[in-house]
């Protein structure tokens, strides 16, 4: 049974020049059009469903005027309800008081805002319409309405971006933003985006290693724990909806764009807003087979500091984990990149550095 959703909203107020996502820029009568259909798809896949966390993201859900984004928030109600956590997506430029309130009103607990950087020339090369006060401003409305639990997106391996400007912004994030959250993206130079079509290259892989590990020891020892490889939190705030994918729970997915996965198979929405608008969701589906999710799982659960938790493993996929995988696990415990205690397996710091090359270790055979 699924007990987190993922809502996908397409739209965006400008596009990003490293955008390759669903999203379009926003059109009020294609919201319009849009708020009809995800009604219907909505109480399709929520109907008799009990969940524990709910996200709505996208795009930019903030980027719906405050009357569409009501009735999407009325919409969901009745399933947001029973949520522990419920997040949605902001950007700063489009996340004003009203609808702060609005999100308070209705069940929305955490918020996570795409924040990128605070350098000004690399916010207007990636066509980012905010700066460091309008973040600070946001994030006083947001405690000053009750959501404290308050995540932000930034981008590290941007062009132009130098060492010395990626630690001004972490050290002026951890000194001056009251925040529980950190994601870390590095820079992918998506063929479809502005920044592929422009041919722009991605720095030197060196320097943006080198970015990922100082940022990793700079969070850590200012109060966020690294519980994810991409993720810091301080204590307590992990995202609990993304644990129910590292976890590799079955998740339901709404909107043109948006994925789930549930019962063995995993399904991705259309990405066209004429066949969602005609159709619905037309999901492409995919089979998973047992091998399939046991190297999913493995792969998912491994990128957090906690691990796999084999007794979950164990009941899920029927065979004993320790026994299955002695051959792959052994050399990976006897050198110290992974350990096992307390029911798990988890990546050592030294595991986690080289986490792809251990995951090859347990692809399925063809
Ligand atoms: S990065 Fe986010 S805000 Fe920017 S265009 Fe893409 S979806 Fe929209």
């Amino acid at each position: 049974m699924c007990k987190s959703a993922y809502l996908h909203v397409p739209f965006c107020k400008d596009i990003c020049a490293y955008c390759d996502f669903t999203r379009c820029r926003y059109h009020a009568g294609l919201a319009e059009k849009w708020l009809k259909a995800i009604e219907k798809e909505i109480k399709q896949k929520l109907k008799g469903v009990t969940l524990d966390t709910f996200y709505i993201g996208g795009g930019t859900p903030s980027a719906l005027t405050y009357h569409q984004l009501s009735r999407l928030l009325v919409m969901l109600k009745p399933y947001t309800r029973t949520c522990e956590e419920f997040t949605m997506e902001a950007n700063v430029d489009s996340l004003d008081i009203e609808k702060i309130q609005l999100c308070k009103e209705n069940y929305i607990n955490r918020i996570s805002l795409g924040v990128q950087s605070l350098q000004p020339e690399l916010l207007k090369m990636i066509k980012r319409n905010h700066n460091k006060e309008d973040i600070l401003r946001c994030i006083k409305e947001l405690h000053s309405i009750g959501i404290d639990n308050i995540s932000i997106d930034l981008i590290y391996g941007l062009p132009n971006q130098t060492m010395q400007m990626w630690k001004d912004d972490l050290k002026d994030i951890v000194e001056h933003f009251d925040i529980q959250h950190i994601s870390l993206y590095a820079l992918t130079i998506e063929e479809h985006s502005e920044f592929g079509r422009l041919h722009i290259k991605n720095i030197d892989e060196d320097i943006e290693a080198d970015m990922y590990e100082y940022a990793v020891a700079y969070l850590k020892q200012n109060g966020f724990e690294h519980y994810e490889i991409s993720n810091f939190a301080k204590a307590g705030k992990y995202s609990k909806h993304n644990m129910a994918y590292w976890d590799y729970d079955d998740f339901i997915g709404i909107g043109m764009g948006a994925s789930g996965k549930q019962q063995h198979q995993r399904y991705d929405n259309t990405k066209n807003m004429q066949t969602y608008f005609e159709k619905g969701a037309s999901p492409t589906i995919i089979q998973l087979n047992k091998s399939d999710e046991m190297f999913e799982n493995i792969m998912m659960s491994l990128r957090t500091k906690k691990g796999l938790n084999i007794h979950q493993f164990e009941k899920r996929y029927e065979i004993s984990f320790l026994k299955q995988y002695h051959k792959e696990l052994k050399p990976l415990l006897d050198q110290h990149l992974l350990e096992h205690s307390d029911g798990y397996i988890h990546a050592t710091e030294q595991g986690m550095e080289i986490l792809n090359e251990i995951l090859l270790k347990f692809l399925p055979d063809e």
